[in-house]
């Protein structure tokens, strides 16, 4: 089953010189999927990401996740889905200082005003599956860059999104660190079968997806599989 599928997506900014930051773009990823986006500077991983994300409307095309147009609902229905359907990880890790661990992680089920047995439930569940449960009290500048990104990946998954998309996650950590991340991605994506989606110019992130898929000047140039030899566009 197709989690993402977009069609003839095309992103133009109008400013003082127009660019076409996305051109004809049609992309599908099944349920499942563990997928990189890679790409020169410029080329439109953000871009493609902010519209998967449903945060910026391309200027033409059709964008589904889970067999929903997103950008048909309104302002209030948007919010509410990309709560439930959407997880998102950043490079700087967007988590809350004033927070604990499990306070940021159980953020979004508060949000929705789940009951609190649920919470810790789920809080359990996550946390053994990302190997952070003895950091939960602590508060988020007293751990790690890595632990500080795992906690960004347990808040992400905690709601079961369809899809967990990722802008650099590893961009501001060390090569260990960075590992111990791409691991949390894997158990989520082998052990609860997230639909994974990342951005990166890391060789390191990329060795632990299945799918690579690279674009140039707003086009998908090429892609590539695990296993299967490159396919060009
Ligand atoms: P990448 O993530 O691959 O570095 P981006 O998606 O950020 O690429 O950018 C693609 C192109 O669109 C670039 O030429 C960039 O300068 C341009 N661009 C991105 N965002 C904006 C914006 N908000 N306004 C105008 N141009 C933009
Ligand atoms: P990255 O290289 O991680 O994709 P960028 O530095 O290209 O990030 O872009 C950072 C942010 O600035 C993005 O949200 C993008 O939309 C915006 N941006 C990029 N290029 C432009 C531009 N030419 N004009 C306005 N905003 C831009």
């Amino acid at each position: 089953m197709s989690i993402l599928h977009v069609k003839g997506l095309n992103k133009i900014y109008t400013g003082k010189v127009a660019t076409h930051a996305l051109c004809d773009i049609d992309l599908t990823i099944d349920e499942g999927e563990f997928v990189g986006i890679m790409g020169p500077s410029g080329s439109g991983k953000t871009t493609l990401l902010n519209v998967v994300s449903t945060i910026d409307a391309p200027n033409t095309g059709m964008v589904r996740i889970n067999n929903s147009d997103p950008y048909k609902l309104s302002k209030k229905d948007l919010a509410i889905f990309r709560r439930r359907q959407l997880g998102f990880v950043f490079q700087d890790f967007n988590l809350l200082d004033t927070l604990t661990v499990a306070e940021n992680i159980v953020l979004p089920l508060t949000l929705d005003n789940k009951p609190l047995t649920e919470m810790d439930a789920k809080l359990k569940q996550v946390t053994a599956l990302l190997e952070i449960s003895d950091i939960l009290h602590k508060r988020t500048y007293e751990i790690s860059g890595g632990q500080r990104q795992r906690t960004a990946i347990a808040r992400a998954i905690i709601t079961s999104p369809v899809l967990l998309l990722a802008d650099e996650p590893t961009g501001a950590l060390d090569s260990k660190s960075s590992r111990v991340v791409m691991e949390s991605f894997a158990a989520a994506n082998q052990q609860k079968g997230t639909t994974v989606m990342l951005v990166t110019h890391d060789p390191l992130a990329a060795s632990y997806c299945q799918r690579i898929i690279f674009i140039k000047d707003g086009r998908l140039a090429a892609e590539i599989r695990r296993g299967e030899n490159r396919q060009t566009f």
